[in-house]
C-alpha cells in the first residue's frame, strides 16, 4: 500500500502542489519519475472540489453585484486565497486518506 502520498514507482513523496494542478480531472503525474498517476475516488473530490470553486464564484458575483462592496479587488483576493486554502486542503485529504495508483 503505497498511501496516498507516495509515488507507486519510485516511491517518492509526489507533494502537495502535484495534487491541486491534476485533480480537477483526476490526471495526476509523478513530479519525480512523471509516472501517470490518480487517487482511488478522486472523481468524488474532483466534484466537490469543481462545485465549491463555482459556488465560491457565484458567491463573488452575488458579493459584486448587490452589496456596496468598500473597497475594489477585495472579494477577488478572498476568492482566490479562499481557492488556495481550498486546493492545500483537499490535497491534504486526499494524502491521508486516499491511496495513489498507476494510471494505465
Ligand atoms: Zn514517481
Amino acid at each position: 500500500m503505497n498511501g496516498g502520498k507516495n509515488c507507486p514507482r519510485c516511491h517518492e513523496d509526489i507533494g502537495v502542489w502535484a495534487i491541486p494542478l491534476g485533480s480537477y480531472i483526476n490526471h495526476l503525474h509523478c513530479p519525480h519519475c512523471d509516472l501517470g498517476i490518480y487517487y482511488e475516488n478522486g472523481f468524488i473530490i474532483s466534484l466537490l472540489k469543481f462545485t465549491l470553486v463555482v459556488l465560491g464564484l457565484v458567491l463573488l458575483y452575488w458579493i459584486d453585484h448587490w452589496l456596496d462592496w468598500p473597497l475594489e479587488g477585495i472579494g477577488l483576493g478572498m476568492f482566490l486565497l479562499g481557492w488556495v486554502f481550498l486546493e492545500w486542503f483537499i490535497a491534504q485529504v486526499l494524502r491521508e486518506t486516499s491511496n495513489l495508483r498507476v494510471r494505465h
